[in-house]
């Protein structure tokens, strides 16, 4: 295990494995009274009326990291919370890829993301198709494990459930993908949407793979997309070498305050009701979508979410327009040129989508 611990922290870049980072006013451990070490204002803003926001925050406030770890069922120095899983990836990127080197393996059409932090470090691009078996566009993980080795992959992203495609990646799968890999690359698994996936989450990989990486988020099912709350689970080591990479201050008091009323028992029981009616919502919607003309395909989802492809994309997009609703066109991405991704809404909302598509097969 510590041989497997060490060979992680080998895929870090090297002129980043003894770096300190910035140190902080939060981050020394010295006690006090009256704070005066950072500069901040002896007054609350008059905005302010709690008078939280007049310091600066702790690096990774305690409060939320606790009630993040416990959501997860992990330890709380394997989180790196940060602003949103955004901050995640870049900081994964940066921290372990050398520009001009390291590779960066995604499997397209995917969430962007990757590709933009990939570009932005100088990172080469690797990328492998989903591919169309009949049952959806899956992550063809062969074809991962292959280019990873054969191309240089330093950080291979499995987005599972993928976005905008829908097909989720077996644990099984994930682990293969970690074991082949071991020792040259780490596998960052994007679970933005697992809460609607109905399955264990490839955390429960992590005592057995160290060159596994988890991303979590409260920006989908937690309904927090605005105050940015990411959380990259990983072995506790890698997650201390990234956290001297981080931005000194990355989670503002007010967005943490929130996210930890947000993970109360209460909060999160109406979380689980929400998900539910997605799930519900999502099979309704893909059933309705079904039976209307001008539909091509409608891929099974486990996310919140169904892309879906038309006769006419263009046409569609103008009669959920014309209705009031925006949906993702998504045909500028690789192989869905007729594709629009649309997002579970609330029960009415799903109908009006189901009504607007309707009412184009009338007017045709
Ligand atoms: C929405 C989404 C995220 C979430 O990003 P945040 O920065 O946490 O809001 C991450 N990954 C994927 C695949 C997504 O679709």
């Amino acid at each position: 295990m510590s041989a497997d611990i060490d060979g992680v922290l080998a895929l870090v870049r090297p002129d980043l494995q003894a770096f300190a980072g910035y140190s902080s006013a939060r981050s020394s451990a010295v006690q006090g009274e009256v704070w005066l070490n950072a500069n901040e204002s002896a007054w609350a803003n008059p905005a302010d009326a709690t008078g939280g926001s007049r310091r600066y925050p702790e690096p990774q406030p305690a409060a939320l990291r606790d009630a993040l770890a416990s959501l997860y069922g992990v330890q709380p120095q394997q989180l790196l919370v940060g602003r949103g899983s955004d901050e995640a990836i870049d900081l994964l990127v940066r921290a372990l890829c050398v520009p001009g080197r390291d590779g960066v393996l995604v499997t397209p059409p995917v969430f962007g993301m990757y590709a933009v932090c990939a570009r932005l470090q100088g990172a080469p691009l690797i990328e492998v198709p989903l591919i169309d078996d009949g049952e959806g566009l899956r992550t063809d993980l062969d074809a991962v494990i292959s280019a990873a080795k054969g191309k240089g992959a330093k950080l291979v992203f499995l987005c599972a459930p993928s976005n905008p495609a829908g097909s989720d990646i077996p644990l099984a799968e994930i682990e293969r993908v970690a074991l082949a890999l071991r020792g040259q690359a780490l596998v960052v698994v994007d679970e933005a949407y697992v809460e609607y996936a109905q399955r264990a989450s490839a955390t429960t990989l992590l005592a057995a793979h160290a060159n596994l990486a988890v991303l979590r988020t409260l920006s989908k099912a937690h309904a927090l997309a605005a105050a940015r709350i990411g959380t990259l689970i990983a072995a506790p080591e890698l997650i201390a070498v990234l956290r001297r990479c981080q931005a000194p201050y990355p989670v503002p008091t007010p967005c943490a305050e929130l996210a930890v009323q947000a993970l109360q028992p209460a909060a999160l029981a109406r979380t689980a009701e929400r998900v539910a009616t997605v799930i519900t919502e999502r099979e309704r919607l893909h059933h309705g979508l079904q039976g209307l003309p001008g539909i091509g395909r409608v891929y099974a989802s486990a996310g919140n979410y169904l892309l879906v492809r038309f006769a006419d994309a263009q046409v569609a997009f103008d009669a959920l327009l014309a209705a009031g609703v925006v949906v993702r066109d998504q045909r500028a991405a690789p192989q869905l040129g007729d594709a629009l991704r649309i997002s579970i809404g609330s029960p009415e909302e799903n109908d009006r989508v189901l009504a607007a598509l309707s009412a184009r097969r009338a007017a045709a």
